[in-house]
């Protein structure tokens, strides 16, 4: 077999990592020097050149959509697409290993996965039953203290409280919901990896199984593996098997969710002879976007250390606009857009970053008023739109009666006169009597535990459920969403809103019915695409349907056709676009004001910088905005310090007007400085003995403490003490 083709495209290093033995490999380089081209060239290495069956090969990644283009890209390396392969995101490969092991599992065949969304909600309806304050105890922290657990791979048992009030009562609301859970047959993100784990731990004989079976295990973006991930890898490795982690410890951005960069040192520890190799050459950005990007991430201490080179011109500078607001700001974004646009560059050749995804509204009307086609990835995740939940919590009590969570969704939308009073009364029998909502209400009517008015609204919501099963019981996916959508009475409820969001939540519905006809032709599982041989019992379409809906982290794509990707930055890792805006570069946004006094936080924000800058192939844009109109107030913040941190010589300012001129951050808009600060004032034109004429770009603090940022024409910018800087104002 004519092997060479494997190896073409790479070089020396990245061959060396392609073809090392089997065993243990560790690749650990910078963004853009090739290591997920390794992995997947590895993969079709070991099917091609060392024999291995594709059935053997088990390959993780980060996001849905890297797996789609890991798999595609193995696909067109290979002769025949390896379709026993598994691909996946580290929960989606969980959530299929529970789909076919659930007795294993010790889960219900049928059970369900739940969001963030419903998971507080469940928390909620926890604490209710506890008698718990939801002020006192707000259900998003209980969640983030189970989740934390669950990623560290405790049970609500095993958490060790001692005296501790707060660790108790978490303790008290996690092992309650863990009842819920139970109770209710539902699995939350964490719960997927966790119940893996314990799977293989409690079950010697699935492990053995997997073990034998997946001899060869590749991990992409190693360096965001969270505890359970990596004893998970370790478990199935056992001391046999071979696995090639690849990672950079410059990319590590999930700290805050659990994830640990000493995954990537400690593994050749504990991964028996691991070769490890680095890569230095980026073949993705400019010279000049890549020094940028080096010069950042060397304001970090805590660093493997390595340097990143480049055999491509330095390119054009970094451009950098400071808009008044950010409406402004999402103009230039937009005309700037327009104009690669029409220089006959794709759409999709765009990608619009920013750190929250609050940010997207403003940047959405822009795209839409400048009429360029754009999608968001993430955010405002399709599935997670409030009018796609109830639509999908119909479909799923169509499907299963007993799903509470469902249940408490719709039981009263849109309004049928079930008042809370009405549903708690419910929620009581159902507690008394161990059964789900629908089972309690059902039982209530029929033997007087629900009376009058209470037993007929509830009468009426079940054969509304029932009618609404039946008419749809025979037809296809797609007859199941258009029932559910219309008969629900969902559309003509959503029709009656006010108003541009009434019509958007019509429009989302019809977008719903349409992605189940497309999910019928395509079923493809992009995060688990199915059929590997049949060693697996096949769902219904509806199931799969839900599954997706429910894991798929805003990875839906709305409509075909080239158009502006818009996502956070964190959905950005591992994606590459020839032009990059990075926007709303603010102190107290990016970094985001979380990581304020915190180092460890500070820089993994810097981290995430760095993964913005190096997606920029071509082109880069940084854009800020003075005041920021978001959470429904007006915002005043600094430009952000990472501007600071670039090197002088990869980035110009960009004014309006087309003028591209060398400076930092002209004169903004004048604005008065604190009062007490005395006659200076944003934009004040000073002069300093020593760094000569500039002009105040920000100031900070009070009184003794005040500081302002001096932008000097010679000198460039300054932070100055103002008691001491003895600046002369002029004009
Ligand atoms: P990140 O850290 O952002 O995930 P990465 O290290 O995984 O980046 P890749 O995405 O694999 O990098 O590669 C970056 C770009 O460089 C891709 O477009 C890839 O095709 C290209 N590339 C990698 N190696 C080579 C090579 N030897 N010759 C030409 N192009 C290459
Ligand atoms: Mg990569």
């Amino acid at each position: 077999m004519d092997i060479t083709h494997i190896l073409d495209g790479l070089n020396e290093r990245q061959r060396e990592a392609v073809t090392a033995p089997v065993g243990n490999l560790l690749v650990v380089a910078g963004a853009g020097s090739g290591k997920t081209r390794v992995l997947v060239h590895r993969i079709a290495w070991l099917i091609e050149a060392e024999g291995a069956s594709p059935h053997s090969v088990l390959a993780v990644t980060f996001t849905n959509k890297a797996a789609a283009e890991m798999r595609s890209r193995t696909e067109a390396l290979l002769d025949a697409p390896p379709r026993a392969m598994w691909v996946g995101t580290f929960h989606g490969i969980a959530h299929r290993l529970l789909r076919m092991h659930w007795q294993d599992a010790g889960l219900p065949q049928n059970f369900q996965i739940i969001d963030s969304d419903d998971q507080q909600r469940l928390v909620r309806r926890v604490l209710r039953s506890l008698d718990l304050d939801e002020q006192r105890w707000p259900p998003r922290q209980a969640c983030g203290f189970i989740n934390k657990q669950k990623d560290e791979g405790r049970r609500a048992r095993e958490v060790v409280t001692g005296e501790d009030h707060y660790l108790v009562t978490q303790k008290k609301i996690y092992e309650s919901y863990e009842e819920v859970c139970r109770a209710g047959g539902v699995v939350d993100f964490a719960e997927l990896l966790l119940r893996c784990h314990e799977m293989w731990l409690e079950r010697p004989d699935v492990l053995e199984h997997y073990r034998n079976r997946f001899a060869h295990v590749l991990i992409d973006e190693f360096q965001d593996t969270n505890t359970i991930q990596y004893a998970s890898v370790r478990v199935l490795a056992g001391d046999r098997s071979s696995v090639m982690a690849v990672g950079d410890d410059d990319q590590s951005i999930y700290g805050w969710r659990g994830a640990k960069i000493e995954n990537i040192h400690r593994f050749s520890q504990d991964f028996r002879d691991t070769g490890i190799i680095r890569l230095e050459q980026n073949y993705r950005s400019t010279g000049t976007i890549l020094k940028a990007a080096n010069g950042l991430i060397d304001n970090n201490t805590d660093r493997l250390g390595k340097e990143l080179w480049t055999a491509s011109g330095d390119g054009d500078p970094i451009l950098v606009h400071d808009a008044y607001n950010e409406v402004e700001e999402a103009r230039f974004v937009a005309d700037r857009s327009h104009e690669w646009i029409d220089g006959g560059n794709g759409a999709d050749e765009i990608a619009v970053l920013y750190r929250s995804n609050a940010q997207s509204r403003p940047l959405e009307e822009a795209f839409l008023r400048a009429d360029i086609p754009y999608r968001i990835y993430g955010g405002l995740r399709f599935f997670e739109r409030a009018e796609i939940k109830n639509a999908l919590a119909y479909m799923r009590m169509m499907n299963q009666r007993h799903a509470d969570v469902a249940f408490e969704r719709i039981v009263n939308l849109p309004p049928r006169g079930i008042g809370p009073k009405s549903v708690d009364a419910v929620r009581v029998l159902a507690r008394e009597r161990g059964v789900s909502l629908w089972q309690a209400a059902k039982e209530g009517i029929a033997d007087g535990g629900l009376r009058g008015r209470t037993a007929s609204v509830f009468a009426a919501f079940l054969a509304l459920i029932d009618d609404m099963a039946a008419e749809a019981g025979t037809h296809s996916l797609r007859e199941i969403a258009r029932v559910c959508v219309e008969t629900s009475g969902l559309v003509d409820y959503h029709k009656k809103e006010p108003g541009e969001r009434g019509l958007a939540r019509k429009e989302n519905l019809e977008e719903l019915v349409a992605a189940c006809r497309r999910f019928e032709t395509e079923r493809t599982f992009p995060l688990d695409p199915r059929g590997d041989g049949g060693d697996e019992e096949a769902g219904s379409v509806l199931d799969d349907f839900l599954d997706q809906a429910a894991l798929e982290s805003g990875e839906y794509q709305a409509e075909a056709g080239a158009a502006v990707q818009m996502m956070t930055l964190h959905s950005a890792k591992g994606l590459e676009f020839p032009l990059v805006f990075i926007t709303g570069l603010e102190e107290g946004l990016f970094p985001s004001k979380n990581s304020d006094g915190e180092p460890g936080r500070m820089e993994e924000e810097r981290r995430l910088a760095y993964v913005g800058i190096t997606r920029a192939m071509r082109q880069l844009y940084l854009t800020r905005a003075e005041t920021r109109w978001m959470y429904g107030t007006d915002s005043y913040n600094p430009a952000s310090r990472f501007l600071f941190e670039l090197p002088d010589d990869t980035w110009q300012e960009v004014r309006l007007g087309g003028a591209v001129k060398r400076a930092r951050f002209g004169a903004p808009t004048p604005r008065a400085v604190d009062a007490e600060d005395g006659a200076l004032r944003i934009g004040q034109r000073v002069h300093h003995g020593k760094f000569g004429e500039g002009i105040v770009m920000q100031s900070e603090g009070h009184g003794e403490r005040a500081r302002v940022q001096v932008n000097f024409a010679e000198a460039g910018a300054k932070w100055l003490m103002l008691g001491f800087a003895n600046l002369e104002t002029l004009d």
